[in-house]
C-alpha cells in the first residue's frame, strides 16, 4: 500500500517513519519532505505542495491514504478537495480547521459551548483595544486572529508591551490579514500540557500526553519559538486530569462542532493551562499534531499506525486500542543559528547517530545539497531519547545530540525538566 504524508517538518518525518514500519506499507511519499525523509530508503520525497496537484499525484500513483501534517493546507481546504475527488484523507475540513485558523472563531465557540478558557474580547479598532487594555491591566495576552506560525501571540507583562503589540498588529499590519483582527485575553498562570486526540467524526481516540517547551533558552527564557523540545508522557496529566479534560474540554468540543453543523475529523490538539488548583483551561486549539510533540509520541507508539489511520478514515476508531511504550521519550530540538528571527541556512551537518531502540533522530529543516546534508530552516533536527525515567530518556537524547555538529546549533539542555520535579 502507498501512503502520502503532506509536510516537511520533524512531525512529518516522525509520522512517515512510523507508517513505514507497517508491514502493509510499500512506500510512504512525503510532500515535499526534507533531507531526512530523502535519505530513508522506505520514504520518497515528492516535490509538490499545491493541493490539486497532490490530488492528481495520489490518483496517478494509486496512493491509498493521505495524512496531513501542518495547519496551512488544512486551513486552505485540502481535505475538502481530496474528499470531493473521492480520495481518502485524514484531517479536518476547512470549516473544522477554523478552530485553529481563527482565534476569534475558537474563542466564540468555546464561550458558546461552555468550554473553560480565558476571558476575552475581539477587536479590529486600535482605540477600543487600547481602552480594553487600560481597563484590564497587565499581564494580558494579545493574539493575532489568524495563522501566524506561532508568532502571533504576545504575552505582555506590562501595559507598555500590550499597547505596543496592539499597534504592531492593528496599526502596522505586522501579520497582514492574520492580524487585522485581534483577540485580547486574560493572562492564565499555571503549567501547560498538550492534549491530542484523533477523531473520526464520532469516536475519539486520545494519543499519549506530552509537554512542549516554547521558549528558546533553558529555564523557559528567551523568545517564543515553534517548540524547542517535548517529552511524553506528561506527569501533570494524571488519570484523573485526563478524565476531566476529556469530560470538560475534548468531548464538548467535538459535540459542540457537531451541534454547529461541523463534523470534526482529524487530530484535535488542546493546548492546556492547568492552574495551581488543578483546573484545566484551553489556551488554544490546533487541528493537527504538535511539532515537536509528535516526535516523542510516535517513538512511544507500539500499535500499527496504518491500521489506526484506516479506522480513523472509516469512522471505526472505537475498534482501536493504542498500545504505548511504557518508557518516557524526550525530544530535543537542535535549531539553526539565528533561529527564531532569522535562521541561517547552508551549514553542513555531521555526526547524526544511527537509529537505536533508545535514540531516533528526526529531520526538519535539512536538505541534501550536492550530496551533503545541510541546514535548511529554523528547527533542524529533533533527537528523541527513550528511557525508563525522564532522567534516563534525557541521557539518551543528549548523548545523541552531543554526537551531532553544525555551526551555530542552538538547543536547550533542560528538556523534560518539569517531569523531573
Ligand atoms: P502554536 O500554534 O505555535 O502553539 P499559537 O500562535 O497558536 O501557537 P497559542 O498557543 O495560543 O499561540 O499561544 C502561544 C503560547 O503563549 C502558549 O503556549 C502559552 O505559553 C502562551 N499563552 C497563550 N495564551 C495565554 C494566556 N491566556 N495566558 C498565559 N499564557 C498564554
Amino acid at each position: 500500500m502507498k501512503i502520502l504524508v503532506v509536510g516537511s517538518g520533524g512531525r512529518e518525518h516522525a509520522l512517515a517513519w512510523k507508517l513505514a514500519q507497517s508491514e502493509r506499507v510499500q512506500i510512504v511519499y512525503v510532500a515535499p519532505g526534507n533531507g531526512g525523509t530523502a535519505a530513508d530508503p522506505r520514504l520518497v520525497n515528492v516535490e509538490i505542495t499545491d493541493p490539486a496537484a497532490l490530488a492528481d499525484f495520489v490518483v496517478a500513483e494509486h496512493v491509498a491514504l493521505t495524512l496531513v501534517g501542518p495547519e496551512a493546507p488544512l486551513a486552505a481546504g485540502i481535505v475538502n478537495l481530496f474528499r470531493a475527488r473521492g480520495l481518502k484523507i485524514f484531517g479536518p475540513t476547512r470549516e473544522a480547521a477554523q478552530l485553529e485558523s481563527s482565534k476569534d472563531f475558537a474563542k466564540a465557540f468555546m464561550q458558546r459551548h461552555g468550554i473553560p478558557t480565558a476571558k476575552y474580547q475581539t477587536f479590529t479598532r486600535p482605540d477600543q483595544a487600547h481602552a480594553y487594555i487600560d481597563a484590564h491591566g497587565a499581564p494580558i495576552v494579545i493574539k493575532a486572529d489568524g495563522l501566524a506560525a506561532g508568532k502571533g501571540v504576545v504575552v505582555a507583562m506590562s501595559l507598555e508591551e500590550a499597547h505596543a503589540a496592539v499597534d504592531n498588529m492593528l496599526s502596522d499590519n505586522a501579520f497582514g490579514d492574520a492580524g487585522a483582527r485581534i483577540v485580547i485575553e486574560e493572562f492564565l498562570a499555571g503549567e501547560e500540557a498538550s492534549f491530542i486526540v484523533m477523531c473520526d467524526g464520532k469516536n475519539i481516540l486520545p494519543m499519549a500526553t506530552s509537554q512542549d517547551h516554547k521558549r528558546l533558552k533553558d529555564h523557559d527564557e528567551g523568545p517564543n519559538t515553534g517548540g524547542m523540545g517535548a517529552y511524553s508522557p506528561a506527569p501533570i496529566v494524571t488519570p484523573a486530569m485526563h478524565a476531566r479534560v476529556m469530560r470538560e474540554i475534548i468531548n464538548p468540543t467535538i459535540a459542540g462542532m457537531a451541534k454547529d453543523g461541523i463534523v470534526f475529523t482529524g487530530f484535535l490538539y488542546a493546548g492546556l493551562m492547568i492552574d495551581s488548583e488543578g483546573n484545566p483551561r484551553t489556551l488554544e486549539f490546533n487541528c493537527r499534531m504538535g511539532d515537536p510533540e509528535t516526535q516523542p509520541i510516535m517513538t512511544r507508539l507500539k500499535s500499527d499506525y496504518l491500521t489506526v489511520l484506516e479506522h480513523a478514515c472509516n469512522g471505526t476508531l472505537d475498534a482501536v486500542e493504542l498500545e504505548w511504550d511504557r518508557r518516557t521519550a524526550v525530544g530535543v530540538v537542535m535549531a539553526a543559528a539565528g533561529y527564531p528571527d532569522d535562521p541561517r541556512k547552508g551549514d553542513a551537518i555531521e555526526g547524526i547517530p544511527a537509529e537505536t531502540p533508545e535514540c531516533v533522530t528526526f529531520h526538519a529543516g535539512t536538505a541534501i545539497v550536492g550530496g551533503t546534508l545541510q541546514t535548511n530552516g529554523g528547527r533542524v533536527l529533533c533527537v528523541v531519547g527513550l528511557g525508563d525515567s525522564v532522567r534516563m530518556a534525557q541521557k539518551q537524547a543528549y548523548e545523541g545530540v552531543d554526537k551531532i555538529r553544525f555551526d551555530g546549533a542552538q538547543l536547550r539542555r533542560d528538556i523534560g525538566w518539569r517531569g523531573l520535579k
